[in-house]
């Protein structure tokens, strides 16, 4: 659990900007954090402390996942994987189609990179639908790995993404929940 200090710092911290990118949608610009380097600091140590002894890789989910999942994976000494969208890794690859709510999507890992048996934390910014975080959950099962953890910064309740990441039997953790 985050202290209350680290709560109401980045409370202070990441802005809300209604109806972007598209009415009705209030995001949550993160960017401000990376102007505090000890809020930032504070931040991958929450993280890492959670994952710490229990994780054999972190994959991060492009492109926000990135911006903590590479600090958290090189806190705990241990590999860091991209998941990318179609068509931005070079091949061999291992990809995963899902679902959006119009049309379809597909993200992609580097064959080789995720290693059977492993226990992996999948990382990204934010929690919304789940859907892009159930499809990189089924990507790294595809490969021989377990789903022993997932980590957002922040957790958005009403859209109910971790019911869809429930069935993956693993730890589910987000400092901020909206
Ligand atoms: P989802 O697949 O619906 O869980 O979407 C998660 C991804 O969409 C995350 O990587 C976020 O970066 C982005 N995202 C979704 N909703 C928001 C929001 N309200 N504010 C900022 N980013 C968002």
């Amino acid at each position: 659990m985050a202290s209350s200090e680290l709560i109401k710092k980045l409370n202070e911290t990441i802005e809300n900007v209604p109806d972007f990118p598209i009415p009705g949608i209030q995001f949550k610009d993160i960017s401000p954090i990376f102007l505090n380097p000890k809020l930032y600091e504070d931040v991958i140590a929450e993280l890492a402390a959670f994952s710490k002894g229990k994780i054999d890789a972190v994959c991060g989910i492009e492109s926000r996942g990135y911006l903590f999942g590479i600090a958290i994976a090189v806190a705990l000494e241990v590999p860091f994987i991209l998941i990318r969208k179609q068509g931005k890794l070079p091949p061999p690859v291992i990809s995963e189609k899902y679902d959006l709510e119009y049309g379809s999507a597909e993200i992609e890992t580097r064959e080789g990179q995720i290693k059977k048996g492993q226990r992996i934390l999948i990382h990204d910014d934010l929690l919304a639908t789940g859907g892009t975080t159930e499809a990189a959950a089924k990507l790294i099962e595809k490969q021989g790995a377990t789903v022993s953890q997932f980590s957002f910064l922040i957790g958005l309740k009403d859209l109910k993404g971790e019911e869809k990441l429930k069935r993956f039997g693993a730890e589910v953790y987000h400092i901020l929940e909206y």
